[in-house]
């Protein structure tokens, strides 16, 4: 209790007083609670809860934490049991912390921590329903991993090409891939789908692969997630909440969490418009004029990405100067003999940098830098935090890329900020809200990959490009390499929880659920199907975190404050001149805000810890540094489209299947027509003959 006391008392002077924007509007309605008014009562019930959650907690990780390096069996059935004990101890300290009055006590810390333990979650179901919800879950995360899709006709690769192109409307390719031969579906989600879109070229292909995935995966889930849906809303509604919609949006404690998020998307809509417009210009001129159109939505198929979320996939078509120094510093790396762990080195390297602290040794020891010969593992890059305050992990099947160097570094801001809330009570170990944790690590990677950190690293020539046409060129090529994975993702992260609020809220009915889904990807990221899709498919269920119930707009949240963080840490550090090319490395004054504010964790509301990490600056979400960052590019794309369509009108979609509908319908006009002005011949044919007879009869009649 003395050590939750002295916690509580401890984080109280460390906030900043905060000026401007009016109050800090939280609402933290989360929580049931009972008639016990004893606060000391309670504290005694926090301190065993504390030291409970840590001793289990830390059990429990390292037996997924073996499950995950070794997938065997065995250790599945360790982990099963130990995520069970787990899941029983949240139940009985959410009966016994809701047994408190605790709304009343004289602590806001103490409030807080009971607010956090007497929400449930979908525990809360009775034993029946919690069953079915944890089996439908298991199901369609395992359908969604086993989709496997076959590859695409081999036969098609030479001769029937020229052919294929007359018919392309005509779907036959898939016909052809999957519908008269037998064939094994092998191709599986990462890395040969994956690949396929990003290296792929023939619309024919990426349309097969965008299609073939989606009858695997997402379909055959449809009929579970909608019975999931009521399960779902069940859980939400026993915690308290309307619908489970209510219940992700209550982690924002903020009042209208969805008209924020529109707020913030109507500012950056403009810059995403931009893009757009750029990104379809280059693909028409690549795909031609009768695959992209020129004011229509993009095809999503097109985009480099299995659901058209990041479009780096396509930079090679897209680059603003392709002449210029590649940005990419892979083969630099591999020719001075970078390793995963130094790799893992460098990024921690910075953290230290900033004056933060050095992950402990065990980190060096435990952690799983490659993937192992000898056993099978889970890939996904993770970062651990083990729940004893002294071991932390990642697991990341590294290869020597850039783009695991600056994944490395976001990984680490994860563990950084494991490390510096570890002080605080076990139930405030946490990210500030959901997006917090994701955001810390890209801050720094916002840094890590300028063309300036990777000069000061070694791995891009230090020399100043000869003139400052090719410095800017470069510059604008970076801009928009960050903006292709950035930009193009914040429609997507926002349309995907918006489709899921509407799914739980009932006002998307369950029988149009993917027609709905459709309307808002058009709406907000001007991408189309690149065929038909019906009630029949259920194309949301092809992302994973669908399947999975995980929330998405966390990531929105992340990229927002990212660069809000990116800002005041870079005007800490002194950094004059653009934001884009801003790095902090080396910036104690920025460590320093980090520290502050991430050693919180979610003691307090998040835009309290906001406001700490900008210097009292900012305590909400804020599209003003974001787009101060691409400002630049946002001019120059302005200047390239100045001759271009910008936006997109739906009604101009490119869809295969109602090309070819409209085609169909078409031929049927055409037919028609040709049927009537034959009839229409006819009748003249008849007209002129009796007009002919007459005449002649005429004649002959005057001719007698
Ligand atoms: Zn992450």
């Amino acid at each position: 209790m003395l050590l939750l006391l002295v916690l509580l008392m401890w984080t109280a002077p460390l906030l900043v007083e905060v000026e401007g924007d009016g109050p800090v509007r939280t609402t933290l309605q989360r929580g049931t609670q009972g008639s016990n008014p004893n606060e000391a009562e309670g504290l005694q019930f926090l301190q065993r809860y504390d030291d409970a959650a840590s001793f289990l907690c830390n059990l429990f990780m390292e037996a997924s934490w073996l499950y995950n390096t070794n997938v065997t069996e065995h250790n599945k059935r360790n982990m099963i049991s130990r995520q069970l004990q787990w899941s029983q101890f949240h139940r009985s300290s959410y009966e016994e912390g809701r047994q408190f009055r605790w709304r009343s006590f004289a602590h806001a810390a103490v409030r807080r921590m009971f607010g956090f333990i007497t929400v449930l979650g979908r525990a809360a179901l009775p034993d029946n329903q919690l069953r079915e919800y944890a089996e439908l879950l298991q199901q369609m995360k395992a359908l969604y991993s086993t989709a496997r899709v076959c590859p695409p006709a081999p036969d098609l690769k030479e001769g029937r090409r020229k052919h294929l192109k007359e018919v392309w409307v005509y779907d036959d390719y898939d016909l052809q891939s999957e519908g008269n031969r037998t064939c094994l579906p092998t191709l599986s989600l990462e890395p040969d789908l994956t690949r396929l879109l990003q290296e792929s070229r023939d619309p024919r292909v990426l349309r097969y692969v965008w299609r073939s995935w989606r009858r695997a995966s997402g379909a055959p889930l449809r009929t579970r997630y909608q019975r999931f849906i009521t399960l779902a809303n069940n859980a939400a509604k026993l915690n308290g909440f309307s619908d489970a919609g209510e219940y992700w949006r209550s982690e924002y404690e903020v009042g209208d969490l969805e008209e924020d998020l529109e707020e913030l998307w109507r500012e950056l809509k403009p810059l995403y418009l931009q893009l757009h417009a750029f990104v379809r210009r280059k693909l028409r001129l690549h795909y031609g004029a009768n695959i992209v159109p020129e004011t229509g939505p993009i095809p999503a198929h097109l985009l480099g990405n299995m659901w058209a979320q990041d479009w780096s996939g396509v930079l090679p078509l897209t680059l603003p100067f392709p002449g210029q120094t590649p940005h990419d510093v892979t083969e630099e790396m591999i020719r001075q003999g970078y390793s995963p762990v130094r790799i893992f080195r460098t990024a921690d390297n910075f953290y230290r940098s900033l004056g933060l602290e050095a992950v402990p040794v065990s980190f060096w020891r435990d952690s799983m830098f490659s993937k192992p010969r000898d056993r099978e593992v889970v890939c996904h890059a993770s970062a651990w935090d083990m729940c004893n305050n002294r071991d932390y992990r990642v697991k990341m099947c590294t290869d020597v890329t850039m783009e695991d160097l600056i994944k490395a570094h976001h990984e680490m801001g994860h563990i950084q900020y494991d490390m510096l809330y570890r002080n605080q009570p076990f139930i405030f170990r946490d990210g500030a809200n959901p997006g917090f944790h994701e955001a810390v690590g890209d801050v720094v990677a916002l840094s890590a990959a300028t063309p300036q950190h990777l000069k000061a690293l070694g791995l891009m020539s230090a020399r100043r490009n000869a003139d400052i046409t090719q410095e800017t060129q470069t510059d604008l090529n970076h801009l928009f390499t960050v903006a292709m994975a950035k930009i193009a993702f914040l429609p997507f992260a926002l349309v995907l929880d918006k489709w899921r609020w509407r799914v739980f809220s009932g006002e998307i009915p369950q029988s149009t659920m993917n027609k709905e889904w459709w309307k808002l990807r058009m709406e907000y990221s001007g991408v189309s199907p690149p065929v038909v899709r019906d009630e029949d498919d259920f194309d949301p269920g092809a992302k994973y975190h669908v399947p999975a119930n995980t929330p998405y707009v966390r990531y929105l949240v992340s990229f927002i404050l990212q660069f809000q963080l990116h800002e005041t840490l870079c005007e800490a550090s002194g950094h004059v001149g653009p934001l884009h090319t801003c790095s902090i490395y080396g910036s104690s004054a920025a460590g320093e805000l980090l520290r502050r504010g991430l050693s919180l964790g979610r003691s307090e509301p998040w835009p309290t810890v906001m406001a700490q990490l900008t210097n009292g600056r900012y305590k909400r979400l804020n599209a003003g540094p974001i787009l101060k960052y691409f400002q630049p590019l946002h001019d120059w794309l302005q200047q390239q489209n100045n001759d271009t369509f910008v936006g997109w009108r739906s009604s101009e979609a490119l869809i295969a299947g109602q090309q070819y509908s409209s085609s169909a319908t078409t031929a049927a006009y055409v037919l028609m027509a040709l049927l009537f002005l034959t009839m229409l011949l006819g009748m003249a044919c008849l007209l002129t003959r009796r007009w002919r007879k007459s005449v002649k009869e005429e004649d002959s009649a005057e001719q007698r």
